[in-house]
């Protein structure tokens, strides 16, 4: 038993990756806080990179998270930055695909968990280095259906001499779209980066290219950057330096049902 904590980010083609994984005996506040603390020695200050954190704590109801500001909970208040509307939660799509290995002894399911994220991320290199489009290939099938969508919504120049502000209209619904700044006043595009269907008639109106206002952390850019780095190899125990540092024991039996030695596990944390 214990506990295996990861941190899992999302990549351009809404697939997960992970940037850190590693294991504590129990799960408590030090735990965590040890853990989020290596993280962030490793990925930089929040408030520098503009970091956004989604917990996959299960508290659930309204209750609970009323005790917090509504821009963490509530959609009408969140930051434009994510531009994340994928609602996937990545920790339990992960924990999933690993879920053979975390029976192991603690060494072997780490590099068990290693050695499937090394190939999941060479899988993805071979898959997506080919990709011609200019967005990534979930972003282009989620923007054709959007396109399809927006002609259902007429686009009216209102008149700016940049030609770039629509009203767009449907029925009796009415919102504004600025094709300068990439808004619209629904809010969609500001949060998801992807042009919402008024945004997509303004812009099929001017016959202007789609994919040239969807935001590049969407694009296939941005997948070349996440992939560009890869997970150092890791040779097997006879290869090991020998250090004057006592020999690495087997868990006493307290350890065996409850992990590893707190220590040994602090080595586990990856960086990307
Ligand atoms: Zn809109």
């Amino acid at each position: 038993m214990g506990w295996l904590l990861s941190a899992v980010f999302q990549d351009a083609n809404n697939q997960f990756y992970v940037v850190a994984y590693g294991v504590v005996r129990v799960e408590t506040n030090d735990a965590c806080k040890w853990f989020l603390t290596n993280l962030q020695a490793d990925i930089g200050d929040e408030t520098n990179h503009a970091w956004n954190f989604i917990s996959d704590q299960q508290k659930g109801a309204w209750e609970y998270l009323s005790k917090f500001e509504p821009e963490t909970w509530v959609k009408v208040y969140f930051s434009h930055g994510p531009k994340v509307d994928n609602l996937t939660n990545m920790c339990e799509v992960f924990n999933a695909k690993i879920v053979n290995y975390r029976c192991k002894p603690i060494l072997t399911m780490c590099e068990e968990i290693r050695c499937y994220l090394v190939r999941r991320m060479v899988n993805h290199k071979r898959v997506l280095e080919n990709h011609p489009g200019k967005l990534a290939p979930v972003q282009q099938k989620r923007m054709e259906k959007l396109v399809t969508l927006s002609t259902k919504w007429t686009a009216e120049w209102v008149g700016d001499n940049e030609r770039k502000r629509f009203e767009v209209s449907r029925k009796g619904s009415k919102v504004d779209v600025n094709l300068i700044k990439y808004t619209c006043s629904c809010n969609r595009w500001q949060l998801t980066g992807m042009p919402c269907t008024h945004a997509l008639a303004a812009i099929m109106k001017r016959r202007d290219r789609a994919e040239d206002y969807v935001h590049p952390w969407l694009c296939m850019e941005s997948i070349k950057k996440t992939y560009s780095h890869c997970i150092k190899l890791v040779p097997s125990a006879e290869f090991w330096p020998q250090t004057n540092y006592s020999q690495l024991e087997p868990p006493s039996s307290r350890d065996l049902l409850a992990g590893q030695k707190f220590t040994t596990d602090r080595n586990i944390l990856l960086s990307h």
